[in-house]
């Protein structure tokens, strides 16, 4: 068995259930991610001390979008040339709306917005250490149970 490690460090946690690490300023409670280490992003706060915490790991569909470009870091490039793929910007219950990509096997014809997704860990790529993840979002279909 080979090691799963995350491509991007302190991003998020691995496991059965997988989250995304941001922070929560000691002062105020305001909450960022990615982590923030060194000011406050509230402008009414001087906090300069953060904790770690894990946010939720469901949230709804914001937006999203087939992505017909290179995204920023820490998205990494898998293929040559590119290929797109369908992107989902997701609102936490934190206030924060988180971008990632859409998990394996699922497309825009399966997103739409204010529908729940679910935070997953994915293998992005394998090199020489073995296999590293990145998470993605997964929407959560109808069939577990929560039928309205
Ligand atoms: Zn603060």
């Amino acid at each position: 068995m080979s090691d799963a490690t995350p491509a991007v460090e302190g991003w998020f946690t691995t496991g059965p259930e997988p989250a995304l690490i941001g922070s929560s300023c000691r002062s105020c409670g305001t909450i960022s991610f990615p982590r923030e280490t060194t000011f406050c992003k509230n402008p009414a706060c001087s906090g300069e001390e953060f904790d770690d915490v894990e946010l939720s790991r469901r949230g709804t569909v914001w937006s999203y979008t087939d992505a017909q470009y290179k995204p920023p870091a820490p998205y990494i490039p898998t293929s040559d040339p590119y290929v797109p793929f369908a992107l989902a910007a997701v609102e936490l219950a934190e206030g924060l709306v988180v971008l990632g990509q859409v998990a394996d096997g699922f497309g825009v014809a399966d997103l739409k917005v204010g529908n729940e997704v679910e935070l997953v860990v994915e293998t992005l790529y394998t090199d020489e250490t073995g296999d590293r993840t990145i998470w993605r979002w997964k929407p959560v279909t109808a069939q577990n149970g929560a039928q309205a």
